[in-house]
């Protein structure tokens, strides 16, 4: 079993590179076909969606465009659940078909936030597409249109996921072990 070191814990690959890459290409394919005549607008959620955004849209051959969200971090706050400020929300998306791209669903807390944010731009839908989604852990109930792979509801790492800022740069997805 292949195991990675980030920083003071250990992990061990739990998701394969061509095991993920073949649940992206059946969600590009989905979108694809639900967003024909569409022009949707993708906004991944930086910072942990970059990877899968990228490899996600170039499986998706229709027109769309692609902008960047993120939420404000709070200093000093380690709370889990906290509700943070959506950021760089500068595109006029009134009437547009918008695909918000996320890393990783868990409490479900930021994607319900997020969808009611975006919802007072009068959006013509809002679609979630998470890589991930860890459904024991659900606390609140999001629609989430499209999701690559369940998991169980344990910490994991790799693929743009951190560890205290470190670890994303991995192909495969690991999960903490110790
Ligand atoms: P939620 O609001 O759904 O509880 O949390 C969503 C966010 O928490 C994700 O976008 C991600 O940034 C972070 N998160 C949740 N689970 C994990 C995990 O297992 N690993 C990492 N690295 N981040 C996670
Ligand atoms: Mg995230």
């Amino acid at each position: 079993m292949k195991e990675l070191q980030v920083k003071d814990k250990r992990f061990a690959v739990s998701i394969p590179e061509a095991e993920l890459q073949k649940e992206i290409r059946r969600v590009a394919d989905e979108i694809t076909k639900d967003m024909q005549g569409k022009e949707p607008l993708f906004m991944p959620v930086l910072n942990g969606s970059f990877i899968f955004a990228a490899d996600l849209l170039r499986e998706i051959p229709i027109p769309c465009e692609v902008s960047f969200i993120k939420l404000a971090s709070y200093q000093g706050t380690q709370s889990t659940g906290e509700i943070r400020e959506v950021i760089g929300l500068t595109q006029d998306i009134t009437g547009r078909h918008v695909i918000i791209v996320e890393d990783i669903i868990d409490s479900g807390l930021t994607m319900a936030h997020m969808i009611d944010t975006l919802q007072r731009q009068n959006p013509a839908s809002i679609s979630v597409c998470s890589m991930l989604v860890k459904p024991d852990a659900l606390k609140v109930k999001v629609p989430i249109a499209y999701c690559c792979m369940e998991i169980p509801n344990d910490f994991i790492v790799g693929f743009g996921l951190d560890y205290d800022g470190f670890g994303r740069n991995t192909r495969d997805i690991y999960t903490l072990i110790s």
